[in-house]
């Protein structure tokens, strides 16, 4: 059985309603660490030192700058005597960024905790460093080249297979992998007027989802708000309409795989 739950389902823009676009699995592997990462976790009650595993896309701001904060929890709140460790996969070179954004935010503070306890890993592949049970491989995607777009896709033990796009728009790389996922988290990231093949749009995405009428794709890092809100819509609080096996999916929004099937919880 895996479990596993939008933490923030929201673009960078941070709709109304939704943190920025942060997926939680198994309670110990985070996607990605945007700024909203910390507050995300509160929300959950859990701390950075329940985190073991972070996986990291690519290097746009609203998917990796809160990793200073992940750190500087950890190293002054969640885990002063520092016994974890936390293991970091992320996209070559990405080892000196993450270090370069830890100096910026706090000088001085966070790096002689990140040579003891940060474990970095550039491999484009193999076993989830911190976990049992998880394998992955990334992925490149299509979005602005600089930032180094990969998407993941992991497999458990149990033979489930969950895909996350990463930022992206329509690709080769992601279509040929959807055959033998599970599930598919992809991220939506404009609405259909916004012209740029870097993104999924409501359009592009309901043209993947009918040509692959039996694969689940949850859409995240969402334009638009959350209708539930409660608040004042402040980009879009129209949904798109797209096809059944699209789930538009909102903030704190958890689910089951077992036995095959996917449930929500
Ligand atoms: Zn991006």
């Amino acid at each position: 059985m895996v479990r596993f739950e939008f933490l923030g389902t929201g673009n960078a823009f941070l709709p109304q309603g939704r943190f920025h676009s942060l997926l939680l699995v198994d309670e110990e592997i985070l996607i990605d660490t945007p700024p909203t990462a910390l507050a995300s976790l509160r929300r959950r009650e859990l701390t950075s030192s329940d985190i073991k595993t972070i996986m990291i896309t690519h290097w746009h701001g609203d998917h990796f700058f809160g990793f200073p904060f992940l750190v500087l929890d950890q190293k002054y709140i969640s885990d002063r005597e520092a016994n974890q460790k936390l293991n970091v996969h992320c996209p070559e070179n990405g080892t000196e960024k993450l270090k370069e954004i830890c100096e910026l935010a706090y000088p001085g503070s966070l790096l002689e905790r990140m040579e003891t306890n940060v474990i970095f890993n550039e491999k484009p592949n193999g076993e989830i460093l911190g976990v049992n049970g998880w394998n992955f491989e990334r992925f490149e995607v299509f979005h602005d080249e600089v930032v180094d777009p990969h998407g993941y896709l992991l497999t458990h033990e149990s033979g489930f297979r969950l895909m996350h796009t990463g930022d992206s728009g329509p690709c080769e790389s992601i279509e040929s992998r959807i055959i033998g996922c599970d599930v598919v988290v992809i991220e939506l990231g404009v609405p259909d007027h916004v012209n740029t093949p870097f993104h999924f749009r409501p359009e592009t995405l309901k043209e993947l989802a009918n040509k692959f009428p039996k694969t689940m794709f949850l859409a995240t890092h969402h334009y638009a708000d959350d209708i539930n809100s409660g608040k004042k819509p402040y980009l879009s609080n129209d949904l798109p309409k797209l096809p059944d096996n699209v789930l538009q999916v909102c903030d704190e929004q958890k689910f089951e795989w077992a036995d095959g099937r996917l449930r929500i919880l």
